[in-house]
């Protein structure tokens, strides 16, 4: 089993004087920035200049500037720009004022792993990830559970990259909740693998499978859209909470019986052939310049392929039977 760090193994004492800069108030970044100065720890956030981000960051009481400014002024440099910008920002507005001994963070290790930012070899290259959107980062924090993360050193300049990045996850709160020791390949390897096969991809593939077998057997489309659809957030909650057991456990007789007698000839021997040659693509960095050159190109794969899954008809039955359900409405 692997080892959980918590508030005993983080000294926030290795920050104090430091000034960390947080390239960009979005999710991650309003939620970790806060954090770490109610953690009593020297912040400035950095974002488009005058954009929505940066008032917001001004309106929570978080000092702003732009990220040259903010790049230049700091000794922790945390980039939570979205993943594909990255290498614009990074080489425009914070290797220019890098200087020895700082230490660059991320929250997710695609850009580094994959090469599209190679810092510098005298500063540390540290990962802290809270395993949660930032706006859990934040509530969390504020009731006084944390999120817990996963931490990894790329490049330990200092000596103390380790102690550095131990200190920050304790600054958002993630040494209450325990911190996970991972590398950037690991966290990013699996990441992918994680969001294509099962989260992201397996899921939706799921579900409109099982919806246009029985839309193609002639029974009716809101009656397959609860059935395919709607209840599987019931059965991710309990496995959520309890593991796969309690969800057994939750169920009836009847569908433990016939899930655990069936669904081995859904994902089957083909199935775990093309998850093997998914993870392949993802190892080889065959996935990664495919991702890459769809961002140069301005994302013409991804936006057709929105437009597709929109029409679908799981998304038209969709929406008139949650119309019928407010209560499904986030607050
Ligand atoms: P968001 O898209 O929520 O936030 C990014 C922010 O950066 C936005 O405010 C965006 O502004 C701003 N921005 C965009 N371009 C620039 C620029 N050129 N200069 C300055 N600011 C800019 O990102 P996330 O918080 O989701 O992701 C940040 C990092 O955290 C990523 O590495 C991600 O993988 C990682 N992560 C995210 C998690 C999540 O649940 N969201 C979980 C764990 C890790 P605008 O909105 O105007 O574009
Ligand atoms: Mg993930």
């Amino acid at each position: 089993m692997a080892k959980i760090y918590h508030d005993e193994d983080a000294d926030l004492g290795v920050l104090k004087g430091k000034t960390i800069a947080i390239i960009g108030y979005g999710s991650q970044g309003h939620a970790q920035a806060q954090n770490l100065q109610d953690s009593g720890l020297d912040v400035v956030a950095a974002d488009v200049p005058g954009s929505r981000a940066w008032k917001r960051a001004e309106a929570d009481g978080v000092r702003v500037a732009t990220a040259a400014e903010a790049a230049k002024e700091a000794d922790m440099i945390q980039i939570l720009l979205p993943d594909e910008i990255h290498p614009i920002v990074y080489r425009k507005d914070i290797e220019p004022y890098l200087e020895e001994g700082n230490a660059l963070g991320f929250s997710h290790g695609f850009n580094i792993h994959f090469s599209q930012i190679i810092p510098p070899e005298n500063v540390d290259v540290y990962m802290v990830a809270p395993k949660g959107p930032g706006d859990l980062v934040r509530r969390t924090y504020v009731e006084g559970i944390g999120t817990p993360c996963l931490v990894a050193i790329q490049q330990d300049f200092s000596g103390i990259a380790f102690e550095k990045a131990m200190a920050y996850a304790r600054g958002i709160g993630g040494t209450r909740a325990g911190v996970l020791e991972t590398t950037f390949e690991e966290e990013t390897e699996t990441d992918l693998f994680g969001e294509q096969v099962d989260l992201c991809g397996g899921v939706t593939e799921l579900i409109k499978a099982s919806f246009e077998t029985l839309l193609m057997a002639g029974y009716q489309p809101e009656i397959a859209y609860f059935e395919t659809c709607h209840e599987l957030k019931l059965i991710v909650d309990l496995i959520h909470e309890g593991g796969l057991l309690r969800m057994w456990e939750n169920v009836s007789n009847t569908a433990e019986y016939g899930g655990l007698t069936r669904g081995d000839r859904i994902i089957n021997e083909q199935s775990r052939e093309a998850m093997a040659e998914i993870l392949d693509d993802i190892r080889t960095g065959k996935f990664a310049r495919e991702w890459i050159l769809e961002g140069q190109a301005g994302l013409p794969v991804k936006r057709a392929l929105e437009r597709e899954e929109s029409e679908h008809p799981i998304e038209i039955v969709g929406k008139e039977l949650r119309a019928m359900m407010p209560w499904l409405k986030k607050e």
